[in-house]
């Protein structure tokens, strides 16, 4: 805890008196503490697939460059690095975006089944190339929120594409979609839209940090994986400024489901 001291003078009634006032400043320094972790991250997260595309330019200025088989390898590296700082800067500015945008409520009238359907379709042939069969599990009828359309087709997306990366292959991801008079989270009618995987599922310990920037569990297969590490942090941003919940419950073996719950 930090707390800010001030001693001044005061005339009283009384006589003279010292009037002592503490402030306590921990979220300000938490605040600020986050803020520096931040840049750090941000900082190596860039420096790292740069470090890199400078390595492969030096070697193709000097001992690769009549080397026509070795070029074209290094490109075609210099060409995945240089797209994955691509999709940080992108998942950056998605984040900055989002907590800007987090006091505003949006407005718009969305329909979460043609969401669910939109991302199903355009992410069937990533799902294929993994080997996992997508299937959903939800009723004919439109299930219509306030809502921000693009920023909801993210939450989707992010959603299905951890579970089809993290799920494994062979695995099965079902998306599902239903309504409730009550949630019992937001204490009133709600939707409740899940993503769930047959993955290897996620250890207790990680579940509360996952929506944290940059918390991975596995670095090394989440950069492999083309992660950047903002996914979540960007989904809980976005159920915030819906007034969502967004609940994680996973087990090791047992797969993982991502509950999306959003007033209707
Ligand atoms: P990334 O870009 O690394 O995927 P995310 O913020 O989307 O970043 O996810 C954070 C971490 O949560 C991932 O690195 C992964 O370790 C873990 N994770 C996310 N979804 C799942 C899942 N469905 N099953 C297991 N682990 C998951």
């Amino acid at each position: 805890t930090s707390f800010v001291v001030s001693v001044s003078k005061v005339e009283t009634d009384l006589g003279q008196g010292a009037l002592v006032c503490f402030e306590d400043v921990t979220h300000l320094e938490q605040a600020g503490q986050m803020r520096r972790d931040f840049v750090a991250n941000v900082s190596h997260e860039l420096r790292t697939p740069l470090t890199a595309l400078m390595g492969f330019i030096e070697t193709l200025q000097g001992p690769a460059k009549a080397d026509a088989a070795a070029s074209e390898r290094f490109l075609s590296i210099m060409m995945a690095e240089a797209q994955r700082m691509e999709r940080l800067v992108r998942d950056l500015l998605s984040l900055s975006r989002v907590e800007a945008e987090e006091r505003v409520r949006p407005t718009d009238k969305v329909d979460l089944k043609q969401i669910v359907e939109s991302v199903l379709h355009s992410l069937r042939a990533v799902a294929k190339t993994s080997d996992v069969t997508l299937r959903t599990d939800m009723d004919d009828t439109p299930v219509i929120v306030p809502g921000d359309r693009d920023q909801l087709i993210q939450v989707v997306t992010n959603l299905t594409e951890n579970a089809i990366k993290y799920g494994g292959r062979n695995g099965t991801v079902t998306l599902s979609l239903s309504t409730t008079e009550r949630a019992p989270q937001l204490r009133g009618p709600a939707a409740i839209l899940s993503v769930c995987d047959t993955g290897p599922g996620i250890d207790q310990i990680h579940i509360p940090r996952l929506t944290e920037r940059f918390y991975r569990i596995d670095t090394h297969r989440s950069r492999e994986q083309g992660g950047t590490g903002l996914g979540l942090a960007i989904v809980k941003h976005i159920v915030n400024r819906h007034r969502g919940r967004l609940r994680i419950e996973s087990a090791p073996g047992q797969g993982a489901e991502f509950r999306v719950i959003l007033p209707l």
